[in-house]
Order: C-alpha cells, then structure tokens, then sequence
C-alpha cells in the first residue's frame, strides 16, 4: 500500500505513460534464456509442473524442451528448478498470440512463427472504438484484472476500450476462466446474441487450455472447445498490460 501511495505521489500523472512496460524480476511467464538445457537426464522443469505444459528431450545439440504458455499457470517452479539457468522469468506483458500454437514456446526454435487466424482477415474492422462483454467462467482472479484495466493507471478507455453490459452492444467477447460444463449454455446464448462481426478472446489460462481443470468431471477445457477463439492471452491471471495489448490487436488486426 505504502508503495503504491508513494508511486501516486512521485507519479504526478497517474496514469501510466509506458505502454506495456516490462514487469519487475521474478512476475512475468516463464521464457529462455542463452543457456543450454541439460536435457533429459535432469528433467526437473518437467517433474515440477503441475499442470504438465513442459517437455524435454534430449537433442544433438543437447537438451530440447518446449513450453506450453497456454498451460501455464506462471507459478515458477520450473524457473527455480531449473540448475543451468535455461529457464527465466520473462519481463514481457505483450504475450497475446492469435494462434493456440504460437503459445508453445522451444530453447530450439526461438522464432515463435506467425499464423494468420480469422481477426487479420478484417484489417481496422472495428477503427478506433471496441465493445467487450466479459463472461466469467472462472475464480475471478482474471476478471479483476480485466477490471484493472479501466483503472487511472492503464486507462483502457484512452486506447477506444470499452466494456458493455450487453452481448447485442459488444464487438468482443472477453471470457475469463476455464468454461465448466454448467457454463456452456449461458456462454454459447450470449455468443449468440452478438452480431457480425463478432470476436471471442480467451483470457487467461483456464480459458485458453483449461488450465488445472482440464480433462476433469466439469468438462472444463477452455473456451475453443465451444467457440472459436481468435485471440489467447496466457497468463495466471494476465497483467492488465497483456489484456489491454490483446484487445488492441484484435481491434487494430494486427498480428500477435
Ligand atoms: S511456471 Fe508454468 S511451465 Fe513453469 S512449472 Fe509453473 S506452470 Fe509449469
Ligand atoms: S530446462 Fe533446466 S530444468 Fe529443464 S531439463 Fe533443461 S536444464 Fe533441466
């Protein structure tokens, strides 16, 4: 709190100047660093995730693991197992992918490669100006910080960010947490209820993949098990930087 109030005070303006502005050391999502993994034989990232978004194999060049940021529930484990350093905290908030498969990440393939999806097709459709409605499937974690969002500091609505009440006002459809199956209907009448053109953007987690919950009794897998996504933004919850960033390239069609 103390903290808070004394960047209020030294702040002057509030609202921050610095769009997506890198986090502090140890925040962010998991990425790699140059050093190389040892492979196989050590496996500890692997053997402490608990919600099994990493492999590792061993390769000519030594070892090769992938990561499944869709999967991820940022808790670090892995970071802080990891004995070569090969796994960091990344610093990055801009971690929208238009793509399920852009989220898997690799120490071998660093180019994270780019795949056109629906939103490119309607380049500036929505100009300036964007409608979300927020469906809460979830623990709520992400909607608070869908609500951050609209505070002094990120300011949403400078950047044409609006949140409305109603389906039949909304562009966008912003779903938080990981669909359970008591929430498939209530999702798929208000999905319906929007008019075209019309997108779903998965936030968090739980909505990308499920999270924790997926392969459960409640049916919980995400939102593309029931709708098309055209936009994941990962995270346990995201930064308001990284949902502000999403939505902005659903709006602008630019590719994530
Ligand atoms: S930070 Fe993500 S990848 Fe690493 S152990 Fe936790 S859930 Fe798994
Ligand atoms: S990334 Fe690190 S913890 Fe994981 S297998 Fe490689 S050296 Fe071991």
């Amino acid at each position: 709190m103390l903290r808070l109030l004394g960047y209020l005070l030294n702040q002057g303006v509030v609202t921050s100047k610095d769009y997506c502005a890198p986090l502090e050391d140890g925040l962010g999502l998991p990425e790699f660093s140059d050093r190389a993994c040892a492979g196989s034989q050590c496996n500890e990232c692997r053997s402490v995730c608990p919600t099994g978004a990493i492999t590792v194999d061993s390769g000519e060049n030594g070892g090769e693991v992938h990561l499944d940021l869709g999967a991820c529930i940022g808790c670090s484990m892995c970071v802080r197992s990891c004995p070569q350093e090969t796994l960091v905290n990344s610093k990055k908030t801009a971690v929208a992918r238009l793509s399920r498969d852009d989220l898997v990440i690799s120490n071998v393939d660093r180019k994270v490669p780019l795949s056109l999806s629906r939103s490119t097709e309607s380049k500036s459709l929505f100009y300036r100006s964007i409608a979300c409605r927020v469906v809460s499937t979830g623990c709520s974690a992400c909607d608070l910080e869908v609500a951050a969002c609209g505070n002094s500091i990120f300011d949403m609505e400078r950047f044409g960010i609006h949140v409305v009440a109603s389906p039949r006002f909304a562009d966008v459809l912003l779903v938080t947490g990981p669909v359970p199956k008591a929430m498939h209907d209530a999702l798929k009448s208000c999905y319906e209820a929007m008019a075209e053109p019309r997108r779903v953007i998965a936030v968090g987690t739980c909505a990308t993949s499920g999270g924790l919950h997926r392969g459960g009794y409640a049916e919980a897998n995400g939102v593309d098990s029931l709708l098309p996504v055209d936009l994941y933004i990962p995270g346990c919850p995201p930064h308001p930087w990284s949902i502000i960033d999403g939505v902005k390239k659903v709006m602008d069609g630019r590719q994530a």
